[in-house]
């Protein structure tokens, strides 16, 4: 799936959230999160991130790589 990585925190522009077909980002109380099992790799989201935090998994920075499982464990608090 797609990962929500550090750009967010803070600044929450929701603008992806326009443009998943499936609605499957979510608000937490810091920055958004992507559900990674409803996520269906479409990209669509990518691009319109203002700030750029929004990546392929396997083309997360490797100083993000959390956000892998901070999109997770998001998700299991629930
Ligand atoms: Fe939604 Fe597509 Fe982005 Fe996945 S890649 S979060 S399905 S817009």
């Amino acid at each position: 799936p797609y990962v929500i990585a550090e750009p967010c925190v803070d600044v929450m522009d929701k603008a992806c959230i326009e443009e998943c077909p499936v609605d499957c980002i979510y608000e937490g109380s810091r920055m958004l999160y992507i559900h990674p099992d409803e996520c269906v790799d479409c990209g669509a989201c990518e691009p319109v991130c203002p700030v750029e935090a929004i990546f392929f998994e396997d083309d997360l920075p490797e100083d993000w790589n959390g956000y892998v499982a901070s999109n997770v464990d998001f998700f299991a608090d629930l």
